[in-house]
């Protein structure tokens, strides 16, 4: 399993993308900095996204991406989330004003974006990667992912403050090799976190004691201005196997 990061980052300064991760080439999951990362020749092969959350950091670039490539020879796009997600994409996103109404576009029957609703912990597989949505606890309705090949599965939770049944579901994949977190404010900034719905560091570590299995966890999300409290921050946990994602970054698992 292939996981090219191409945003990881909970804002936008130059050189810093936000969330989207490219599996296999051809599928991503969030849409943060896809246009952004991907030439025209890698944005035509991206058929399939997952989307966490409505949050702009994990889909601006989805507009830009099917605009981008609208009259390209076969192009089309299938975006999976969990239905108040849809719900919002469709009211907020591609509603006519924010941006056109892809999905009735160039006609109602061979669209050019199709919006399919999940249901959450029911796996579905799209190019022999089995998903599973995962409800996490975000201050809007959010879902994680857990992907599994024949052989490995991962895991992202996507935005999230403390949370249950994420690290329940995560326990109980035999083949986990990783686990994708966030960690978006330094330590000061707990109480911005808690009424945001993020980790900081110390949030972080007493998350981590959830997880039973030995495996890296890689963070994302962390908010640029506050990259070095973060970094810093995250050393001092002193956990083996504790990573920040690295922009550009090819992983295999
Ligand atoms: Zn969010």
């Amino acid at each position: 399993m292939k996981l090219r990061v191409l945003g990881c980052y909970g804002g936008n300064i130059p050189g810093h993308g936000m969330t989207a991760f490219l599996m296999n080439d051809r599928l991503a999951m969030d849409a943060g900095w896809v246009s952004g990362a991907l030439s025209l020749k890698e944005q035509v092969k991206v058929k399939d996204i997952l989307i966490s959350h409505s949050h702009l950091d994990h889909t601006c670039t989805l507009p830009f991406l099917i605009d981008n490539n609208f009259s390209a020879p076969g192009f089309s796009l299938r975006i999976y989330a969990i239905p108040e997600v849809i719900a919002s994409m469709k009211n907020h996103l591609f509603n006519n004003h924010t941006w056109p109404d892809f999905t009735c576009l160039p006609n109602n029957i061979t669209p050019v974006l199709k919006l399919i609703e999940i249901v959450p912990e029911t796996p579905f597989t799209i190019n022999g990667l089995t998903f599973r949505a995962i409800p996490v606890s975000h201050i809007v309705p959010t879902a994680g992912f857990t992907v599994e090949d024949k052989k490995v599965a991962i895991a992202f939770s996507s935005d999230t403050g403390p949370t249950h049944r994420f690290w329940e579901v995560v326990n109980g994949l035999k083949k986990l090799k990783a686990v994708i977190t966030e960690t978006s404010f330094p330590n000061e900034l707990q109480d911005l976190a808690h009424v945001s719905g993020h980790l900081t560091p110390a949030t972080l570590d007493k998350e981590l004691r959830k997880l039973k299995k030995d495996v890296p966890v890689y963070l994302y999300g962390g908010k640029p201005k506050y990259l070095k409290a973060i970094r810093k921050q995250v050393g001092a946990l002193k956990r083996k196997n504790l990573h920040l994602l690295v922009q550009g970054k090819t992983y295999k698992f």
